[in-house]
């Protein structure tokens, strides 16, 4: 009997252990089904990438077989349907951590009744929950978290071969258009692209430059990491082999996953602050929140680094680390505009967005996550540009306009904004 394979964030064929899990059961009917919910909430440039990282998967299973089957509808329906159809025995999956897929898969699980949903591996190199304190509690703070998780470590990557599946197939639904992107340059799909970005990187040491967008030298592995177009476990084992000695790649590969930890022991904090505590701050509302919402979504809060940042993420679908940091700061400190709305504008355009990476790095910059940043370390954007955009070249890149009358004022008094927010932290301070 055949079984079903349901593809999610794992949209490739190496190193996939429910691959190989479903593989060594017979026949095997590969499945991504296009949840309409999840559709929706997606911006636009994760729809294209999405569409794009499935035709790609489409075309290395066509080697194969006869290719991706897609279905569009609720899993619940879909899949109880599809495993009647073709009398599946199971439907493999690789497990989901994040909260709407976890309780997404309980409802298919109980909808698919006899027939088994088997979880074989994570999108992690060690998957959340796994990791606890001597005390048995979850841990709260990356670095004994990132050291438990090196001395757990991880399996070596799984031999899944897609040319030794007996791949079958079943009609197909049509994909959706892909949605307009207008200037837009999206990385190209596909585990190819990935392994090729991988080859290009290729762990090498990259300490001294990671802080310089205008370098540009990080591995832009993001994206692949968060659609599983390539497992961090391919990445760790081939560190391993090559640069055994390399330690800041695996400390930033260990913050996602510390991120994903936090998400599945407190799933209310994708939403909400962790440290609630720090919601009493006075934050902007009405036309002055949708005012410098707008000027800093647009890049024209005057300040070229944040500018830049912002016009980067329209551009690309994609913002460097540091200069993630210095918009979201700028955000909340100078702006005085609560996290959750930045979050939700990085959401909309990241096509690395990822629940637990976004909302958690905006509540270490905002001070209310778990491991935060203190509240009274507050970027200062024009240090942060001198710094580490010596040449202004990174500004120059995102700001044609820059230098000329077409380029904003400041749109607020850094020093100014500064110590208003340490003023309103120690009253709140104050008054508990
Ligand atoms: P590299 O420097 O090459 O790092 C390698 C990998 O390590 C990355 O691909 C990523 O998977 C992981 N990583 C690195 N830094 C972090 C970090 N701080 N937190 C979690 N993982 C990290 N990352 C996302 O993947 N999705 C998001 O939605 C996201 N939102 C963010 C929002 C804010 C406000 C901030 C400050 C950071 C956010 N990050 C997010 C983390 C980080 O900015 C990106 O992972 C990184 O810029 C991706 O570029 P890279 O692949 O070249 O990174």
């Amino acid at each position: 009997t055949s079984s079903i394979l349901w593809f999610r964030r794992d949209l490739r064929l190496g190193d996939h252990p429910a691959l190989l899990a479903a593989g060594d059961e017979g026949p095997v009917l590969p499945v991504f089904v296009l949840d309409e919910a999840l559709w929706a909430a997606s911006g636009r440039p994760r729809q294209a990438f999405l569409l794009r990282s499935l035709r790609a998967l489409d075309a290395d299973l066509r080697r194969h077989g006869p290719g991706l089957v897609i279905r569009r509808g609720l899993p619940e329906e879909v899949l109880p349907e599809l495993a009647d159809e073709v009398a599946a025995a199971a439907v493999h999956v690789t497990a989901d951590f994040a909260p709407y897929g976890a309780a997404r898969d309980e409802r298919v699980a109980r909808a698919l009744g006899d027939v088994p949903l088997v979880r074989t591996g994570s999108p992690y190199a060690v998957a959340p929950g796994r990791l606890s304190t001597g005390a048995g509690q979850p841990y709260k703070v990356y670095t004994p978290f990132s050291k438990a998780w090196v001395d757990h470590g991880w399996r070596a990557p799984a031999a899944s071969d897609p040319a030794a599946v007996d791949w079958v197939g079943a009609p197909v639904d049509e994909l959706p258009e892909e949605p307009e992107l207008v200037g837009v340059m999206l990385p190209e799909a596909g585990e190819t692209a990935a392994l090729a970005r991988w080859d290009e990187f290729k762990g090498t040491p990259y300490d001294d430059v990671r802080d310089r967008p205008d370098l540009d030298e990080t591995s832009r592995l993001s994206t692949y990491l968060r659609w599983g177009a390539i497992h961090p476990r391919t990445l760790l084992a081939d560190l391993d082999a090559r640069h055994p000695h390399e330690r800041t790649f695996r400390k930033e590969l260990a913050w996602r996953e510390f991120h994903a930890h936090v998400l599945h022991h407190w799933p209310d904090s994708a939403r909400d602050y962790y440290k609630p505590e720090l919601k009493g701050l006075p934050y902007v509302t009405g036309r002055e929140l949708d005012e410098r919402l707008g000027a800093w979504a647009d890049g024209r809060t005057g300040y070229p680094i944040v500018d830049a940042g912002m016009r980067q993420l329209l551009g690309e679908g994609w913002m460097h680390n540091r200069v993630r940091m210095i918009v979201a700061s700028f955000l909340v400190k100078d702006l005085h505009v609560e996290w959750t709305h930045g979050a939700r504008h990085f959401m909309r355009h990241l096509v690395d967005g990822d629940l637990a990476s976004n909302q958690h790095n905006w509540q270490w910059v905002a001070g209310c996550g778990t491991d935060a940043a203190p509240y009274f370390r507050i970027f200062n954007p024009t240090t942060q540009g001198e710094r580490f955009d010596p040449d202004s070249t990174y500004v120059r890149r995102w700001l044609p306009e820059l230098g000329t009358d077409d380029y904003p004022a400041p749109i607020v008094d850094h020093a100014e904004q500064r110590a208003a927010t340490l003023e309103a932290y120690q009253h709140l301070r104050g008054q508990r």
